[in-house]
């Protein structure tokens, strides 16, 4: 087989068009010819860039959070720190680093994390060594035990379905191979109960999404919290409900077509928050925009502080760097905060019910 495109041509001639879902599944984690499975894709020389990777205050007020949570459940002497799709593993080396300020937390702390890519496996067992357990999902993390948990542009990396609506119905979006051309077509006309709630606020032909395995995660993270404590921050582009497309394709920096090169682009749609929160049974907080987060957690004190060792072009990059996380213009106001806690309990700082 030469490549992906190959593969799904041969697959889809066998079986017929296939879900949305199945093309981001083969496309991002394929073990030969997958996105993520192939390449560090983060950074400068890579394809997109995200928060952790922008500045090591990201990091920092997250770990400050959680570490507050953790003093405010007791300051529990053993607990599991966990992050689901830790990339390089930069978000945990910040979060660990921030730690270490906090008397006893980096020492309670069992380290496990969630992914999938053996290629960013290795980067991150080279920046955080070998004490870390890693697991291919979330089920795999241990039960019993507090669960202190991050997820940073992980939920808009899971494979999504779409479905357009038809009348009083809805056909799917199912990817076809065609002419030697992978695209769109639609599939017959159906009306599954899990679109039942979206025929209130959509009109014929838009098109809304289901990530299906969004909520069986939130479910899997917050049934943990609830029974052994623990806090989970789930940070994330998109908002409360989503409506209409939002697949997109990112290549060095710059959108491109979902269809043109599979597997050599990186592939994500919006969160849509209000399924994580109606699928755990812990409490949530209220969708906090990432701006209002890290600003509560006060990142421009911190912003300042280090500003004050840094002149010249790393000034100036410091600065570009705190504006890029918080202004609303930039990554303020599209990256959300949810929270997961146990019922009773204060939602970690930064976020509010
Ligand atoms: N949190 C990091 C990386 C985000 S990219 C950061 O903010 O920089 C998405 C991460 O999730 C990558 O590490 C990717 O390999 C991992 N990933 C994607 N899909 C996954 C899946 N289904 N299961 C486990 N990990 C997955």
């Amino acid at each position: 087989m030469a490549d992906l495109k190959a593969h799904l041509g041969a697959r889809i001639a066998a079986q017929g068009p296939i879900t949305l879902s199945d093309y981001m599944s083969e496309c991002l984690l394929h073990p030969q010819f997958g996105y993520y499975a192939t390449r560090d894709p983060f950074g400068a020389a890579g394809d997109f860039t995200t928060a952790p990777e922008i500045s090591q205050m990201f990091g920092e007020m997250v770990g400050l959070s959680l570490a507050q949570a953790w003093h405010d459940q007791g300051a529990p002497g053993h607990f599991v720190l966990a992050e689901a799709g830790p990339g390089r593993g930069t978000l945990m080396a910040d979060i660990l680093r921030v730690g270490r300020a906090v008397p006893g937390f980096v020492e309670a702390a069992e380290l496990h994390l969630v992914e999938a890519s053996a290629t960013l496996r290795a980067r991150q067992r080279a920046l955080l060594g070998d004490a870390v357990r890693w697991h291919d999902d979330i089920d795999g993390l241990p039960e019993g035990a507090p669960l202190f948990l991050v997820a940073n542009e992980f939920f808009d990396a899971l494979p999504i379905r779409q479905f357009q609506r038809d009348g009083a119905g809805w056909r799917e979006r199912l990817v076809r191979f065609e002419d030697g051309q992978l695209g769109f077509g639609l599939g017959a006309e159906i009306a599954p109960d899990m679109l039942a709630h979206r025929l209130e606020d959509t009109a014929e032909g838009q098109v809304v999404e289901v990530c299906p395995a969004a909520a069986p995660i939130a479910e899997a993270i917050g049934q943990r919290i609830a029974a052994d404590g623990g806090a989970a921050l789930i940070i994330d582009y998109g908002d409360w409900r989503s409506l209409g497309d939002t697949l997109q394709a990112l290549a060095a920096h710059r959108f491109v077509d979902p269809f043109d090169d599979p597997g050599n682009a990186d592939l994500t749609a919006h969160v849509d928050f209000e399924a994580l929160a109606g699928a755990t049974p812990s409490a949530h907080s209220k969708l906090t925009p990432q701006g209002i987060f890290l600003e509560r957690l006060g990142i421009t004190a911190r912003a300042q502080a280090l500003a004050a060792r840094l002149d010249g072009a790393a000034l100036e990059a410091h600065v570009a760097a705190h504006r890029r996380l918080t202004h609303p213009g930039e990554m303020g106001n599209l990256f959300k905060v949810l929270a997961l806690f146990p019922h009773g309990a204060t939602p970690p700082p930064g976020c509010e019910t």
